[in-house]
């Protein structure tokens, strides 16, 4: 299932609108009921890009979804293969923290090997009202 999802990643990875950075994200959502959501970075000329992960996590979010159980997040410049692992950035971070638990996996794809941390390993003191 790993490797699946990888691909999943890697392939979301494809559709990212990058054209400022060349650095193309790709995640793959997957919800406790085994449901998958994907998502891609998209800048903008603007200011208001958004991430991967955050993209992942709205599409679930507007069909319903709030029971999630993991993400896996790949990245690279453009045109190359993911070589490095790629941790979501602090307001990925924040954002996910008000849906998921302490122990929702994020795990990484480092061009061989799936790392995986939890939510509480990335964000050990996030903001909660
Ligand atoms: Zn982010």
């Amino acid at each position: 299932m790993d490797r699946k999802v990888v691909e999943m990643a890697k392939q979301a990875r494809l559709n990212a609108w990058a054209p400022y950075s060349d650095f193309q994200v790709g995640a793959v959502l997957e919800t406790k009921s085994g449901k998958i959501y994907t998502g891609c970075n998209i800048e903008n000329h603007g200011i208001q890009g958004i991430c991967a992960e955050r993209t992942a996590f709205a599409k679930a979010l507007s069909e319903g979804e709030r029971d999630f159980a993991r993400i896996t997040i790949v990245c690279a410049k453009k045109g190359y293969e993911p070589t490095e692992e790629c941790l979501p950035c602090g307001y990925c971070r924040q954002f996910m923290s008000e849906f998921v638990d302490d122990n929702f996996k994020i795990r990484v794809f480092d061009g061989s090997t799936v790392k995986e941390y939890t939510m509480a390993e990335l964000l050990p003191h996030g903001f909660k009202l």
